[in-house]
């Protein structure tokens, strides 16, 4: 699968993710000030419905020009850290984790069980990076794809994680894939 490409403007950026489902780069641009007001609210994603123009006539199994969602994560370098894409409003329970997920194999989610204000790093209830992680806790991700959208090793995430299940801001569901 080819790579994420970002080009970066004076006030926007032109991004290229790989949708999955179309198996085709997405092309979208996205202005500065609009990821920066994300950033802010601890992550930046960008959600967008499209379909596939030219999906294969001869494959009956691709669907991919029906509208589905691409989420393209986006961090305070304007790089693309994660991307999903799904039907619907949000992926199944049993497309999380992703394809490196072997059969069998147990895939764990973090799952946001309690919202909390911005107000709550300021006063020091929780850090910047624990605000931000909450806010990749969105039920689409494995705890290893939250540490590839955070850019952190595995270990920081599950630390963080142990902290924010112990304050109950969050679960952790483990499913078996199939
Ligand atoms: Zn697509």
């Amino acid at each position: 699968m080819p790579e994420n490409k970002v080009k970066k403007y004076f006030s926007l950026i032109e991004a290229w993710a790989w949708c999955d489902i179309c198996t085709e780069m997405v092309n979208i641009r996205v202005d500065k000030d609009e990821i920066k007001a994300g950033l802010k609210m601890g992550i930046y994603t960008k959600e967008h419905k499209h379909i596939n123009p030219y999906p294969d006539p001869e494959d009956v199994d691709d669907i991919s020009g029906q509208e589905h969602t691409i989420y393209i994560y986006i961090d305070d370098n304007y790089d693309i850290t994660g991307v999903r894409s799904f039907f619907g409003d949000s992926p199944s329970m049993s497309e999380v984790g992703g394809p490196s997920i072997k059969p069998g194999g147990e895939v764990r989610i973090p799952i946001v069980i309690k919202e909390v204000q911005p107000m709550s790093v300021q006063l020091g209830m929780i850090s910047m990076d624990e605000y931000k992680l909450l806010k990749v806790c969105d039920g689409m991700n494995s705890v290893e794809q939250c540490a590839e959208i955070m850019q952190e090793p595995v270990d920081m995430i599950e630390d963080m994680l142990d902290k924010l299940r112990k304050k109950g801001l969050v679960k952790v569901i483990r499913r078996t894939s199939e």
